[in-house]
Order: structure tokens, then C-alpha cells, then sequence
């Protein structure tokens, strides 16, 4: 009944009803079993919500066709409204992650501001002597966009820079601050409110209204991810149907001076068809996920970085608007809210260049680290010369370049000699330190960078040695048999001497044909085996 009859306070109230309803009800990662029944109670309280909020509104519709002048009763079910809106948001907040659940706490946050002024209105129409202008419900009723407008212009994946949640926070607090110079146009100190007409309130709720609709469907361009797309569809439809429901009746109470009665049943409408997303529309919003993969990232970057900006646009808009009754106020706010934005610009700028410079120096380590990779995967582990892999390309890519440039090309197996009985006798430890320095004896002969020294199977070494003929490959040979004899490294088993000897097949192409290069290993091989029939440690031909 009593309800005030400004036009914007009415508008308000249904704002708030609509944000609970959209639905990440059901995140396509709910692998576990606790996972999918909390989205299984999560949607069953959406529904609740839903069904709560459309009795509430039928209940409202009854009410206001058999009784016109029951308002203060209207103006409660209009709160109640708000309060589900508030409660479906909440419960999306309590199944999200970190980021996504702030979100929606301040979608929440703006809908109980909602509650509040819809609590003070209701206050006001039970004294008689309501003000014909701004009440401080309008003023609940107008600041309840901040939380939401601070909800909309959250960038992606800021969650790690709190500091610029802070900056956007101390944004709002100016936001509030205008709103209040906006609606009451008075200094707060003289006691005498002088407060904005009646039709200027509702350019200003108008204004509101459709900024944040406007602005909450850009952020639906910029590609958000999949949960937080759910959160801007929710957002945008409720936005969307406030604002044309709030133009409506605002035109028609003020036109037609109809300040209440059925048309209040309207302001319920948004919380109801947010709740209604929220609830049912699930199928759709999932399919976002798809559309996330393969949109364009620049469009969805650059939105998603200049959202931010709105914050300022709105405030140096109002700024400018209060500045020629209060000078001071008007331009402190927007120079605070241009340092603000060049801090928040600032802030990112540094992130930036830091994670650049983190990228690049984990670019250099991966590429040391992939270095390092490849050089332990041709190399042999015990001796650490190459090892059959690498030698096997090589020698495939030496036979190419003999062939090309008909170059000789020398290849010398080297096998220890009864190397089992060294074992045998002085135990595979041993036998090891034997093989490590017969390695390294064997690769103190070969002077020329060509040339490659891999271990070729258990105890058996191979060389290759690119541009060198017999006559060469023969003094090499002999060097490596004599140098490793040299060693004296004790062999008492042996039946070739007393201390650990090699006998060598040496296999040199000096004009070589298109033949297979295992050909050349095949000779060496024969060449080996006879070296072994003539009493060992000795070097033979093919
Ligand atoms: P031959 O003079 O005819 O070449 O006789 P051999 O005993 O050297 O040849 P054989 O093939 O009979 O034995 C090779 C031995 O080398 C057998 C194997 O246990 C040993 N061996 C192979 N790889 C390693 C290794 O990495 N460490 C040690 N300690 N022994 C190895
Ligand atoms: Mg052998
Ligand atoms: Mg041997």
C-alpha cells in the first residue's frame, strides 16, 4: 500500500531477483562421485529457488488484481524476490573456484544492497510523509550496480594480483560516494538534501541500467572461460530484463502517475528468469565450452583487458556531471579514479614483463635441459664415448659422403681380447674399469674432429674415420693395439698375453660404390674374426 511512489525505487527491487538463476550447476569436471552430488543439490536448490520465486510472483500477481492498495505486502514479496536471486548466487559461489566464487559473491553483494534499499522503501511507504524525490533507498537502490559492475569488469585470470582488487574496490568506494552527490546534490554537512528530481532519477536508474546490461554482454564477447561465460549469460539476461522492465513501469508511473499496483508483480521477473538458467539451461551453456576453444584470442584479450576501463569511464562521467555544483569533488574523484586506473595499468605492465622474463628464462633452461637430453641419449653410459645408436647414423652419413665425394673411408672394429676371463678372474667391477680405460685410451688416438669412437656392443669398440685411406687407417690401428697393450692392465686368463690386449678389423673403401654401408661393417667384421684366429691382439685387413 504504501509504497513510495518514485519510480526508481520500485525499478531496483527487481534487479536483484534475477541473479541467482544462471547455472554453473554442472561444471563438466565433476569426476568424482562427491563432485556430481554437490552439482546434483546445487541444481535442486536452483529449482527450489526457481519454483520459490514464481509462486512469489503469482502470489504477488493475486494479491495485486484482488487487492490494488495492498503494497506494503507487494513491497515485501519484492524483497523476498531479491533475497532468492541472492541465495541462487550464492550457491553457484559455493561450488566454484576462487576466482569465479568472488564473482559471484558480488553479484550477491549487489542484490542484498538491492534488499536493503527494498527494506528501507517498504519502511518509508509505512510513514505517511514520504519525500517526493530521492530516498536513501534510492541510494541502496543505485549503489547496488557497484558490486555488480566491479563482478562485470573482473579480468581474466587476475586472481593472483589481489592488489588490483583493492584498486577496483577503492574505484567503487568513489563510484558510491558520486552516487550519493548524483541523487542528493547537497553537501552533506548543510543538513538541507536537496535532492534530484524525480524524472532525473530515472534517467540516472535508466543510465545505470542499461550500462551495466551493455556492458556485462561485451564481457560475453571477450570469450570468458566456460564458467565465468555461465555467470555473464545469467548476468546479461537478468540486466537485460531489469532494464526493460525498469524503462516500462518507470514510463508508465511517471507518465501516468500510476506509482503501484500490478505492474510490481514485473520487478520479479528478472530474479525469475535468471533463476530459470540457473536451474534448466545447462545443455546450452556446456556447449560454451566448445566455442572457448576455437574463438578468436586477440577480440577476447582485448575485451577482456580494456573492462577495467568502464570502472573509470563510469565514474569520470559522473565526476564531470557533479562538478559544477561541487568543483572539488567532481574533479578529485576523477583524478583519483585516472591514478588508480595508471596504477592498475602499471601493476599489470610489471606482471607482464615479469612473466616475460620468467618465460624467457625458462626458454633458455629448457633449451640447456634439451641439450643436455640430447647428448645423454648418443652417449654410453659406462664408458662415455657414443654409443651404437649414434654410431649407426654416423656411419650411414660418412658411407653418403664417401659415396658423394669419393673420399676413402676407414672403419676399424676393435674387440677386447679374452675379456671374459679378465671378468672371470677379476670380477666385473673390474672388468668395467677396464672397458672406461680402454675407451679412453682408444680416444686419445684419434686426433681428427671427423672421426667418431663409439662403444659398438659389450666389449667391442668401433672408429670410423671419414677421408682416411688404408695406409692411414693401418697406422691407427696399430697405435690403438699398442697403446692399449701399454696399459698393462693385468689379464693373467688371457691366451693372448699376460695383461688386457684388442685385436682390430680394419675394412678401408678408398672408391666407394652405391652399396649398402652395413657391407663395410660386414668387412671389418671378417677381418675381426680373423685377427681372433691368428692368436689375437693383432690388426687385420678386408
Ligand atoms: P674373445 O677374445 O674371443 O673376444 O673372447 P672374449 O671373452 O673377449 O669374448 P666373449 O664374447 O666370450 O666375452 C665377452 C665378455 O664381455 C662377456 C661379457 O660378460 C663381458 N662384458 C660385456 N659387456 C660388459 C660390461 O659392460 N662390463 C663387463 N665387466 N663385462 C662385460
Ligand atoms: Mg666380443
Ligand atoms: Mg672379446
Amino acid at each position: 500500500m504504501m509504497r513510495t511512489d518514485n519510480p526508481g525505487l520500485l525499478r531496483q527491487t527487481d534487479l536483484y531477483g534475477i541473479a541467482s538463476t544462471s547455472g554453473p550447476a554442472n561444471e563438466p569436471n565433476a569426476r568424482s562421485v562427491a563432485a556430481s552430488a554437490a552439482a546434483y543439490s546445487h541444481s535442486m536448490t536452483t529449482r527450489v529457488l526457481f519454483a520459490v520465486c514464481a509462486i512469489s510472483l503469482l502470489a504477488q500477481g493475486v494479491l495485486m488484481v484482488v487487492d490494488p492498495q495492498a503494497t506494503f505486502a507487494s513491497n515485501v514479496l519484492i524483497a523476498l524476490e531479491f533475497l532468492l536471486a541472492a541465495a541462487g548466487c550464492l550457491s553457484c559461489a559455493s561450488r566454484q573456484n576462487a576466482e569465479t566464487r568472488t564473482l559471484w559473491i558480488l553479484i550477491a553483494s549487489g542484490l542484498f544492497l538491492s534488499i536493503a534499499g527494498q527494506i528501507e522503501a517498504t519502511y518509508a511507504a509505512l510513514q505517511l510523509n514520504q519525500p517526493s524525490t530521492a530516498t536513501v533507498a534510492d541510494f541502496f537502490f543505485l549503489i547496488y550496480g557497484i558490486p555488480i559492475l566491479l563482478a562485470i569488469s573482473f579480468t581474466n585470470g587476475e586472481a593472483d594480483l589481489r592488489a588490483l582488487f583493492w584498486l577496483d574496490g577503492w574505484q567503487a568506494i568513489i563510484a558510491a560516494v558520486l552516487i550519493y552527490f548524483q541523487i542528493f546534490l547537497t553537501l552533506p554537512w548543510t543538513g538541507h538534501p536537496t535532492a534530484i528530481s524525480a524524472t532525473s532519477l530515472m534517467y540516472v536508474y535508466n543510465a545505470e541500467n542499461f550500462l551495466l546490461a551493455g556492458a556485462v554482454t561485451l564481457r560475453l564477447f571477450g570469450n570468458p572461460a566456460p564458467a565465468k561465460q555461465r555467470i555473464y549469460i545469467a548476468l546479461s539476461i537478468y540486466l537485460w530484463s531489469y532494464a526493460v522492465v525498469a524503462l516500462i513501469v518507470g514510463y508508465f508511473e511517471l507518465a501516468r502517475n500510476i506509482a503501484q499496483g500490478l505492474q510490481d508483480v514485473f520487478w520479479g521477473l528478472p530474479s525469475l528468469l535468471m533463476l530459470a538458467v540457473l536451474s534448466f539451461w545447462q545443455g546450452k551453456l556446456r556447449a560454451a565450452d566448445e566455442i572457448h576453444k576455437d574463438s578468436n584470442r586477440s577480440i577476447a584479450l582485448l575485451l577482456d583487458n580494456l573492462s577495467p576501463a568502464l570502472f573509470t569511464l563510469v565514474i569520470v562521467i559522473m565526476g564531470a556531471r557533479i562538478a559544477p555544483a561541487y568543483p572539488w569533488i567532481g574533479f578529485t574523484s576523477i583524478a583519483i579514479a585516472v591514478v588508480l586506473y595508471g596504477l592498475r595499468a602499471a601493476l599489470l605492465q610489471s606482471k607482464y614483463l615479469r612473466s616475460q622474463h620468467n618465460l624467457a628464462r625458462s626458454g633458455r633452461a629448457l633449451v640447456t635441459a634439451i641439450d643436455q637430453l640430447r647428448d645423454l641419449s648418443i652417449r654410453d653410459g659406462l664408458t662415455g664415448i657414443y654409443n651404437r645408436r649414434h654410431f649407426d647414423e654416423v656411419l650411414l652419413s660418412e658411407w653418403k659422403r664417401s659415396i658423394r665425394t669419393q673420399k676413402p673411408l676407414s672403419l676399424l672394429l676393435i674387440d677386447v681380447d679374452c675379456f671374459k676371463e679378465l671378468n672371470d678372474r677379476y670380477g666385473h667391477p673390474e672388468g668395467d674399469e677396464c672397458l672406461k680405460k680402454i675407451a679412453a685410451q682408444l680416444l686419445s688416438i684419434l686426433r681428427r674432429s671427423s672421426d667418431t669412437l663409439a662403444r659398438y656392443g659389450g666389449e667391442e669398440f668401433a672408429a670410423i674415420l671419414p677421408e682416411t685411406n688404408k695406409e692411414s687407417a693401418q697406422l691407427i690401428a696399430d697405435a690403438m693395439r699398442t697403446s692399449v697393450e701399454g696399459l698393462k692392465i693385468a689379464n693373467e686368463g688371457s691366451r693372448a698375453a699376460s695383461v688386457a690386449t684388442v685385436s682390430i678389423g680394419v675394412c678401408s673403401e678408398n672408391a666407394l660404390l652405391s652399396r649398402p654401408a652395413e657391407e663395410l661393417l660386414h668387412a671389418a667384421d671378417a677381418a675381426l674374426y680373423r685377427a681372433k684366429k691368428q692368436g689375437r691382439n693383432c690388426v687385420q685387413f678386408a
